[in-house]
């Protein structure tokens, strides 16, 4: 029988025709190989020029796009220029990554963590508004920022989250770097808010091997923004500072590999979406499985950048028996790096045991399954921080899953995966 290869979550995918080694080689040839240059400028026109789109025929936007060399960094740099300082606090929805809530205590202020209503699985609109009167109450200040997420790609109920934002006067963040691409009423996420995250991780939509953008409202904000990335210098002939700044700029090779990426981002989106839609078809006829959904008004247009679902607890999994027994030994997911090894194989907040079951199942088809985000609220680095929830996303940590679904993801991959998992369930 033919070897599998393992099909990942979500990988890098280079466009056909080498565009990203074409603006890489241009960035040698003319010697900008520095965190500046031609194809910077062109990969956030780029990006301006996509944002600003918009598929209803109305005028188009007038978004500026700062490139920066993370994701990371321009969740930073947004809080940073929102204002918010030691002492303060910023809503955060807790079902997300880290990179959503970290940067908040970088600049000494802590997050208030904000559940999830169980439609979009992104911020709670009800929570959120109960969270800032209680947070006013209990410390005299309005929160400083508002952090909704588009968990897997699917856009956060926007419309409530600006009018609440709008009725305290609290700027939004929007994190939409698993959300590149989504739409809501036709308006791609990140222009709503008051700043715009986009990630170029090896693993979003698009990729620049690292790195991260922030849409910004006007020219004003993405001086500004561009200023705290590159030092924040004032303008002498020798470096003078009046303000701490970052060394948070994109390179100008990996912008090459961005401008070639920008040549298929239309391409991904769509393959992402076909993908969801089989198997949205395919996991139908099983019971005890559950795809994530898009809301079914039409204003919500998710990129669907992983594929998510749920499984019952009374499904009995293959080896469940033996879920947990042993402490993980390599990184669950893509994240290279140091993990810390640990002592127990279980923590107070996890995956039931068919969930992991299930992945541990996967893996031996070569398939990567993963969980899905643990609550920031319930990470021990998080103890102590206020957490508004009803719960949904601690529940949802239990049954929830993702699957892989980026551009090497083939509709006979989507199969097999949905074969596996029937085998899985017998
Ligand atoms: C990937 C990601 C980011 C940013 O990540 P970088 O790896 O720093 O580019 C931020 N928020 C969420 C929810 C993400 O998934």
């Amino acid at each position: 029988m033919e070897e599998r290869n393992t099909i990942y979550l979500c990988l890098a995918h280079m466009s056909e025709n080498k565009m990203e080694e074409k603006y890489v080689q241009e960035a040698f040839d003319t010697n900008w190989v520095v965190p500046m240059g031609p194809n910077v400028n062109a990969f956030e026109q780029n990006l301006a020029d996509f944002v600003n789109s918009k598929n209803d025929g109305s005028e188009p936007l007038d978004r500026k796009v700062v490139c920066l060399s993370s994701g990371t960094a321009a969740v930073h740099l947004a809080l940073l220029a929102c204002g918010v300082g030691p002492g303060d606090e910023v809503c955060v929805q807790s079902f997300t990554f880290c990179a959503s809530s970290h940067p908040v205590t970088y600049l000494g202020a802590k997050p208030v963590f904000i559940g999830s209503e169980i439609e979009t699985w992104n911020m709670d609109p009800v929570l959120l508004e109960k969270a800032i009167l209680d947070r006013k109450e209990k410390t005299g200040k309005y929160p400083k920022a508002i952090v909704p997420v588009a968990l897997y790609g699917m856009p956060y109920k926007i419309d409530e989250i600006m009018a609440i934002a709008d009725k305290y006067g609290i700027p939004v963040v929007e994190d939409a770097a698993e959300g590149m691409g989504s739409r809501f009423n036709g308006r791609i996420l990140g222009t709503f808010g008051k700043y715009g995250v986009l990630s170029f991780n090896g693993n979003k939509m698009i990729t620049t091997s690292g790195g991260g953008a922030l849409i910004c409202r006007n020219a004003e904000d993405a001086d500004e923004i561009l200023w705290y990335a590159t030092q924040a210098r004032d303008s002498y002939p020798y470096y003078q500072h009046t303000a701490i700044g970052y060394n948070y700029r994109m390179s100008n090779v990996c912008a090459g590999i961005g401008r070639g990426q920008m040549t298929v981002l239309d391409d991904h989106i769509a393959h992402h979406k076909h993908v969801q839609a089989l198997y949205e078809k395919l996991l139908a006829e099983l019971t005890g499985i559950h795809i994530h959904k898009q809301p079914t008004d039409s204003r919500y247009d998710a990129n669907f950048w992983l594929c998510a679902a749920t499984l019952d607890p009374d499904v009995h999994i293959q080896g469940q028996e033996n879920a947990y027994k042993e402490v993980v030994k390599t990184a669950v997911g893509g994240a290279a790096g140091v993990m810390h090894t640990v002592e127990t194989a279980t923590t107070d907040c996890q995956p039931n045991e068919n969930v992991e079951a299930l992945r541990v199942f996967m893996l031996g088809k070569k398939v990567e399954c993963r969980p899905v985000w643990k609550p920031m609220h319930k990470q021990p680095v998080y103890d102590g921080c206020a957490a508004y929830t009803d719960g949904v996303e601690e529940g949802l940590f239990k049954i929830g899953f993702c699957l892989p679904a980026g551009p090497y993801v083939s509709d006979d991959d989507v199969r097999y995966i949905v074969d596996c998992i029937k085998e899985a369930m017998r």
